[in-house]
């Protein structure tokens, strides 16, 4: 019988949060992780060619969230990183997303102002007053001849399901850049943690109050676990009760099966990210991860990300019916009173890493009512 006070299941940022926190406040804290790894998604290691890659994609980190960002630098050293991702069209490299550049080189514009961008998209784009699927929304927002080469595909392949079949909303929201803007993200800190994001959890853990168990998976240890003052779980909703004859539904997730390469040449592509929105490859986009940070070496790795529908749950799929069947978890949830839902998984929701920090930090406050600066337990 094993006797914590605090139990987390998972070692991800929901579940590394929690334990940081928690330990420092000097409870006795147990993390349960099924992987061989602490870090979650988040996950990378330096591999045979000496460049660090992460095992489940690459992760890029962006927050407008002054105290996340307070936070995740008490714990590793972080170099300014402004993540671009470019799309091959046409044999050529273009911007995402869209921006005048974007335009200027697929058409072969001269668009030199905002006011030239805003009027190509007026000329370009369809007007659709309510739109009612993801189609209608590209169209509203930027038009035929980008919808076809950019979104109509990439987003089969994501989703396996073009846009029309989707709610509005997974498009609706599309960013378009009437500047020359070639960022991915606009948010005021983006960075990368030098030496990996392992690191960065291995940080958070190393406390003499933490316990990890890796390789363990919480269902083969629920029973043995009593007497704890509270239990984390950060893992999928529905695998919590599966043990549970009346809740047997399934929620549905995309994932992504990752293709690593070892090329002997410097470098294989001109730019990190890759993406392939067209119909002559499957695969989504191709990562080089040599490019993060400037990594040194004679040799590269590179990788192509397929989405599939088995796997490891990453990507929630937004419909009514998912929706329903996870308001039923829910409300299960709701009855029991010394466990904690919190996460991705948990919550059925996609997250970027800022949002689940966020969301962790906040639980924290709200059942300890403490402030986040409190204890340093990061670099000295
Ligand atoms: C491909 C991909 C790319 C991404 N890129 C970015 C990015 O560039 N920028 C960004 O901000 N965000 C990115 N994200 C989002 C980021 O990965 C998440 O925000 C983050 O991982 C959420 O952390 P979490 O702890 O909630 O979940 P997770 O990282 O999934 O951690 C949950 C942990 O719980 C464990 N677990 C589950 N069930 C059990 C069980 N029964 N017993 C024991 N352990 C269990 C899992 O093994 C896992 O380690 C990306 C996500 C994906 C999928």
């Amino acid at each position: 019988m094993r006797q914590q006070e605090i139990v987390i299941v998972g070692a991800g940022i929901s579940g590394s949060v929690l334990a940081e926190r928690y330990a420092c406040q000097g409870k006795k804290v147990l993390v349960i992780e099924k992987r061989d790894h602490i870090g979650g998604n988040c996950f990378d290691y330096t591999d045979e060619n000496g460049i660090i890659v992460s095992k489940y994609g690459a992760h890029l980190f962006h927050t407008n969230d002054r105290e996340v960002w307070e936070y995740v630098n008490r714990f590793t050293i972080w170099q300014p990183w402004e993540h671009q991702v470019v799309a091959r069209v046409d044999e050529q490299l273009v911007p995402v997303p869209v921006n005048r550049n974007t335009v200027n080189l697929m058409f072969g514009e001269n668009l030199q102002t905002d006011q030239d961008m805003k009027q190509w998209l007026e000329k370009n784009r369809i007007p659709i007053d309510q739109p009612t699927n993801g189609e209608e929304a590209v169209l509203n927002s930027v038009g035929l001849e980008l919808y076809e080469k950019l979104f109509k595909h990439y987003t089969k392949k994501q989703w396996d399901k073009y846009p029309d079949e989707l709610d509005a909303s997974v498009l609706n929201r599309i960013p378009v850049r009437l500047n020359e803007d070639g960022r991915y993200f606009s948010d005021r800190y983006q960075a990368i943690p030098i030496g990996g994001y392992t690191r960065l959890f291995e940080r958070m853990l190393d406390h003499p109050n933490i316990e990890v168990m890796l390789n363990t998976d919480y269902a083969d240890l629920r029973d043995d676990l009593t007497g704890f003052e509270k239990l984390f779980y950060t893992g999928p909703i529905d695998r919590f009760f599966e043990f549970k004859k009346n809740l047997q539904e399934k929620l549905e997730y995309r994932s992504i099966r990752f293709e690593f390469e070892s090329l002997d040449m410097e470098f294989f592509q001109e730019n990190s990210v890759v993406n392939y929105p067209g119909t002559e490859v499957d695969f989504t986009r191709i990562v080089e991860y040599k490019h993060f940070g400037n990594q040194k070496s004679s040799k590269t790795t590179i990788s192509r990300e397929f989405t599939v529908d088995h796997g490891d749950p990453y990507y929630p799929v937004p419909n009514p019916r998912n929706q329903q069947v996870y308001e039923s978890y829910r409300r299960e949830a709701d009855k029991l009173s010394n466990v904690y839902f919190v996460g991705r998984l948990a919550s059925y929701k996609y997250f970027n890493m800022d949002q689940a920090f966020r969301c962790s930090l906040d639980l924290y406050h709200q059942l300890e009512e403490e402030s986040v600066v409190t204890t340093n337990t990061g670099l000295d």
